[in-house]
């Protein structure tokens, strides 16, 4: 068994982008160090934020919670838990009660919203009367939850809402909007995002971390996180890029993290350059007149009214 690089214990995880090889305890402080380090770069917190949370029940979610309650254990800052239950049958319930059973552990609140209390629907019923077929399962889905945590959010006064979003989730979702051609969404994948309205500012401290080190921090840690896969999840090309990039990473490690960097530079050079809307409805950023999220939950509620 070889040593840990920093001390004489054995290693359970060796990076193969940097060679270092970690114990348990070095490998779970470097997670924490990493996710304090982002969070620094970008100014992602300030002391005495309220921060709300978002968290599904997945291992990404689960273990930001767990470090953020390490960060902030010896500051000012205020964590409340955001939860979005989507309605999709025999999934969302064992994620909502992971999430309330880490929320009771660690002695904080919980604001759960569904999306039939706030849109009148659930995810399984919208896609049921889906019509454009082309819209996929996870964009209806990720419209609808981005406008449920801010709503929730909102709600609790946060300033701040940290999600679990890591390097795959970002280099992947760059990929999709690539390939569709899609730029105005490309804004939203910024590690740090200022609306510039009364909507809290959004954080992704877990953007630098490769998704098999969460995973394997949730482990480590012994988090109980969902097992059960989102019957919706292979939907769509996210699953084909995914495979590609994982690929492409074990035959030249680093090279997600070095896409991420290059992605950044072309977000930051399109940035200054685009004007930024707000929805006519809603009054959110938006790269059009009325919003993705508007135009969504007004397709769907049409749908619903006729059938
Ligand atoms: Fe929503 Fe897609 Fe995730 Fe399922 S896999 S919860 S549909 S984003």
């Amino acid at each position: 068994m070889e040593k840990c690089s920093k001390c004489k214990k054995n290693s359970v995880f060796q990076r193969a982008y940097s060679g270092e090889k970690l114990c348990s305890d070095h490998f779970k402080a470097s997670i924490v160090e990493k996710t304090r380090k982002t969070i620094s770069s970008y100014s992602m917190m300030k002391h005495g934020d309220t921060i709300a949370v978002a968290v599904s029940g997945g291992k990404d979610s689960l273990s930001l919670l767990g470090v953020l309650s390490k960060l902030t254990s010896r500051h000012r800052e205020k964590i409340i838990v955001v939860t979005v239950d989507e309605g999709i049958n025999e999934y969302r319930d064992e994620a909502v009660k992971l999430s309330s059973d880490m929320v009771s552990n660690l002695g904080l609140s919980q604001e759960i919203v569904s999306f039939e209390s706030l849109f009148g629907f659930t995810l399984d019923e919208a896609l049921d009367l889906r019509k454009d077929t082309k819209i996929s399962s996870c964009s209806v889905c990720g419209i609808l939850r981005r406008r449920a945590i801010d709503l929730a959010a909102k709600k609790v006064g946060a300033d701040v809402v940290a999600t679990g979003h890591n390097l795959d989730d970002f280099v992947q979702t760059y990929f999709i909007n690539l390939t569709s051609g899609d730029m105005g969404r490309l804004e939203f994948l910024s590690p740090f995002f200022e609306s510039q309205t009364d909507l809290p500012r959004r954080v992704k401290p877990f953007i630098e971390i490769y998704e098999e080190e969460i995973a394997f921090y949730a482990y480590l840690e012994d988090i109980p996180f969902q097992s059960i896969p989102c019957p919706y999840m292979n939907e769509g090309i996210r699953t084909e890029i995914r495979n590609f990039l994982n690929k492409l990473e074990r035959n030249h490690p680093g090279i997600k993290y070095n896409t991420y960097g290059t992605a950044l530079k072309i977000l930051s050079s399109t940035h200054s350059s685009r004007k930024r809307r707000r929805c006519e409805s809603c009054g959110h950023p938006s790269s059009s007149n009325i919003c993705s999220s508007c135009r969504t939950i007004q397709m769907i509620q049409n749908n619903l009214s006729v059938n």
